[in-house]
């Protein structure tokens, strides 16, 4: 593959146009800008190779967006398995650290590696990285492999994500290999493409203000300002306005989190984005029947980063991004620690406010009020007692769905009954109520049902579950089967992290 940079009449270096073989394939990256950084901050690191490459998936609408429509099967198969890097392109894994359930570790891309950005036609600028892409420095004693489930499974959620209208990384293609991903056993492996604003993390600040000098967290704050809140360029603080900046968006993303009921599973501060995207997804998954504990992580044994728990996570993860920040956040450390707190302080009334329209949404309340709340809190008490599912119980309030006779119980209609009244004579309001209520999730038994037969071959029913979750609000004929929840509860359902 050949690559050849293109300049501006100034001779400002605009971005490479990569082409494989011919001209027709031709692909363009956009200058990385990341490389702008200090050297520390990432490893030039080239993906090794993979064996049989076979490309299973390639997002068309997405490569629409990127500007890549025109490749053809093999140049996508080659580019993004990794095997056939344009020259001219600089591939990186980044350095970052992260607090893991609570303690503070040196981590890195140990299994990814980023090919460059890209601009959309937005004019949104993403990264495009492999995931899966071989060993990097980071990688400790990984393999820098994913097994095709676990890729598959990144690929059919985080799309589901965004069809749910839930600030999300993307997935672009996934391309499978006859290597062998040694886990517990041996599975095929494969190579993810996520595209995401960007991979700054609140371990990437972490990162610069333990490991790096003052200068290294200045230029990463400058950095990311630039890329992610430009609007903050110019103030007087621009360190205490952009963590506001982070916790208001990781508040939104939190309560779109709820809104659905998607836990995480994760939440570590390498795996919080600091423009508010879901990413990582290894051990999420969707509650089924309601409660607040739910946690279907084999590695969250404590229950760390259960359902209800989520913000109050989320307000660590902002604290640890406020002790990150702390030389920049004040002209003293008692100022900087006093603003830092003031902020913190307000995390929970915002994230409650925000959680209160969400939910008065999700029942068509349109101008929610504070005494609302109780009504929403006996709402899910009853779902919780009752182990009614979370999803269908708001299709069930809307008319969407017919009420199965967990939601004949006396309790539940009583409090229909003062929803109803609470409503007024104009009811509610539909219209909001179904923008805001899905009517298909990726429910685990599905995504299993679909990865397994996955393994054996067939990749019709993934494709069929992957097609319905692109339309989650608007009800399809074919709908019926998704909606159902599992026969048997499924709070023994296991997710496996890093696979
Ligand atoms: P995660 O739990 O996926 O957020 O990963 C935590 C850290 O482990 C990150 O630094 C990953 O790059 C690294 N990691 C996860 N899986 C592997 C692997 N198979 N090989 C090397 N590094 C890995
Ligand atoms: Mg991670």
């Amino acid at each position: 593959m050949a690559c050849v940079p293109f300049y501006t009449q100034r001779n400002k270096l605009m971005g490479y146009f990569c082409y494989l073989n011919k001209p027709a394939h031709m692909i363009t990256f956009d200058t990385p800008t990341y490389l702008t950084l200090p050297g520390h901050f990432y490893t030039e690191q080239h993906p090794t190779p993979i064996s049989d490459p076979k490309c299973l998936l390639w997002n068309t609408a997405l490569a629409k967006d990127l500007g890549w429509s025109a490749l053809s099967d093999s140049a996508i198969t080659a580019l993004f398995s990794g095997n056939s890097i344009p020259e001219g392109l600089r591939p990186f894994a980044q350095a970052y650290a992260g607090h893991q359930f609570g303690h503070f570790t040196k981590l890195g891309d140990g299994r990814a590696v980023l090919l460059g950005e890209q601009l959309l036609q937005n004019g949104n600028r993403v990264d495009i990285q492999l995931k899966g892409a071989g060993p990097t420095p980071y990688s400790r004693r990984g393999d820098g492999r994913a097994t095709l489930a676990s890729m598959l499974r990144e690929y059919l959620i985080s799309e589901a994500m965004h069809h749910l209208g839930i600030p999300t990384s993307r997935s672009l293609a996934v391309i499978q290999t006859n290597d062998p991903v040694y886990r517990e056993v041996v599975h095929p492996g494969a190579v993810l493409t996520r595209v995401m604003s960007s991979h700054i993390r609140v371990g990437t600040f972490e990162y610069a203000r333990n490991f790096g000098q003052a200068s290294d967290l200045e230029a990463l704050l400058k950095y990311t300002i630039k890329r992610h809140y430009p609007e903050l360029i110019g103030t007087q603080n621009p360190a205490l306005a952009f963590l506001e900046h982070v916790m208001d968006a990781q508040i939104a993303l939190i309560v779109e989190w709820m809104r659905v009921g998607f836990i995480h599973g994760v939440m570590n501060t390498d795996n919080m984005s600091i423009a508010g995207e879901t990413f990582d997804y290894g051990p999420c998954a969707f509650m089924n029947s309601y409660h607040p504990d739910t946690v279907f992580s084999s590695i969250d044994a404590q229950g760390r980063y259960a359902f209800a728990n989520q913000p109050l996570l989320a307000r660590w993860n902002v604290a640890a991004l406020a002790m990150a920040l702390l030389p920049l956040l004040g002209k003293s450390e008692t100022a900087a620690s006093n603003s830092a707190k003031t902020l913190l302080d307000d995390f929970m009334p915002r994230y409650q406010n925000k959680f209160l329209d969400m939910m008065c949404n999700k029942l068509g309340i349109a101008k929610p009020q504070e005494n609302d709340r109780m009504l929403v809190e006996e709402l899910l008490g009853w779902m919780e007692q009752a182990q009614a599912d979370y999803t269908n119980t708001f299709l069930v309030l809307s008319g969407d769905l017919a009420p199965d006779t967990i939601w004949l119980q006396p309790t539940f209609l009583d409090w229909k009954r003062r929803w109803e009244m609470r409503c007024g004579t104009s009811g509610p309001d539909l219209a909001i109520m179904r923008a805001n209520n899905p009517k298909v999730i990726p429910r685990n038994h599905l995504v299993e049902n679909a990865l397994e037969q996955a393994h054996l071959g067939d990749l019709s029913p993934f494709l069929a579950l992957h097609d319905i979750l692109k339309n989650p609000y608007t009800y399809q004929g074919e709908m019926a089967p998704y909606q159902v929840p599992p026969a048997t509860d499924d709070r023994e359902y296991q997710t496996f992290c890093g696979t």
